[in-house]
């Protein structure tokens, strides 16, 4: 009996390419449609014929290596939306290119093929070496406590658990204990550091991995959510102790809140409700309203230091990164461009991409605003 695999592919910019391959395997019948989703049609008496399924099961040597190898090729075809297992549906307007329920080492190895994820996940496994590297170079070139306030190298050699670097002026500043300058801690920029890469890497592997099962998608997506509280917590880090490491009851009141805020969105995150699609403006509005909630300490650093250049310039910043932030949510809830052309940015340009481009540069702009910070304390300490 003939099998016929037909495959009606979209590649995307408007060119279809429909095939038809007549098979010498006495299995079933097999169809593969729209973006090469398949379907077996045998079992629900569309056509006549035995009701073997798997070419596995043909007894015949070369023919049921001609099976596999089909089989094989075809399993792993990408698919439309509408083959999609419900629990991969998110987006109606991204119709084709989609991988499903694939063995992990094919999943793996899509990292390097062109699908409707890759863009999603290179943005963001570009901005993790982006940070990587941040990390390393600032690590490396930073001044560090010796290099600039010799005379307080006795000082510094106190132990510390919470300075990368040890001791220092600003920490007794924080402590009410000198007023005097001094090199400052690090760890609320590195903490920074570390929630973005956490954040771009964790949101990397949830793209990549989702489409394997019902189970790993349900992990990942989690994953991927605590990596945007744990970048947005992590942000607030610098601007708010650098701002107010003088004010040791400011400074652990917007500490001690926004941690409060990115755990509750963390366990809030966990409920299955909270990834279903109509829930995107909610999941949106959440971490929006997260980020806006460093208004408050942006608005009481200036109200301080109105006069201080360094205040303006790490205001601008934030600023800027606010607006790309928001930009970025408005067009992953909006689902802008692909919702006025639906089929079109399935591979290149749409909302969820130009989401993860803005989110690197708002991380950037904030990891600029971090050096000014730092800076500043370094040179003048509270
Ligand atoms: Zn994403």
């Amino acid at each position: 009996m003939y099998i016929y695999i037909y495959i009606y592919q979209i590649l995307g910019f408007g060119w279809r390419k429909k095939l038809i391959l007549p098979l010498f395997v006495d299995a079933g019948f097999w169809r593969v449609e729209m973006g090469g989703s398949y379907e077996k049609i045998k079992k629900n008496g569309d056509v006549g014929g035995d009701a073997c399924c798997d070419p596995s099961e043909e007894t015949d040597p070369v023919n049921r290596t001609k099976g596999k190898k089909l089989w094989k090729k075809v399993k792993y075809e990408l698919i439309g939306y509408h083959s999609l297992p419900a629990y991969l549906k998110d987006n109606e307007y991204i119709l084709n290119h989609y991988r499903a329920e694939w063995p992990l080492a094919h999943i793996l190895r899509s990292v390097f093929l062109l699908h409707n994820e890759t863009g999603n996940v290179w943005t963001h496994l570009i901005g993790f070496f982006l940070f990587l590297g941040l990390s390393i170079y600032t690590a490396q070139n930073i001044p560090i406590v010796d290099d600039l306030h010799p005379l307080q190298r006795l000082a510094n050699r106190l132990p510390n658990p919470f300075s990368i670097w040890g001791s220092n002026g600003a920490e007794a500043g924080l402590l009410g204990e000198d007023g005097g300058t001094g090199p400052i801690t690090r760890w609320p920029f590195f903490a920074f550091l570390g929630g973005a890469m956490f954040c771009l890497l964790a949101s990397s592997a949830c793209h990549l991995l989702s489409c394997h099962s019902r189970h790993l998608s349900y992990v990942m997506l989690r994953l991927d959510y605590a990596g945007i509280a744990a970048l947005i917590t992590a942000s607030f880090y610098p601007p708010v102790y650098y701002s107010f490491m003088c004010n040791p009851f400011f400074c652990r009141l917007y500490l001690a809140t926004i941690t409060a805020l990115g755990l509750a969105t963390i366990l809030f995150s966990l409920l299955p409700v909270f990834q279903k699609p109509e829930f995107r403006p909610v999941r949106a509005s959440l971490f929006f309203g997260m980020g806006l909630s460093g208004a408050a300490p942006v608005a009481h650093k200036l109200i301080l230091f109105r006069h201080r250049p360094e205040a303006l310039v790490t205001t601008g910043y934030e600023l800027l990164m606010g607006a790309l932030y928001g930009v970025g949510a408005l067009i992953y809830a909006t689902r802008v461009p692909e919702r006025w052309r639906p089929g079109k940015f399935d591979l290149a340009g749409h909302s969820h991409q130009l989401f993860h481009v803005l989110v690197v540069a708002g991380a950037f702009a904030h990891y600029r605003a971090g050096l000014v910070y730092l800076e500043w304390r370094d040179a003048e300490g509270c």
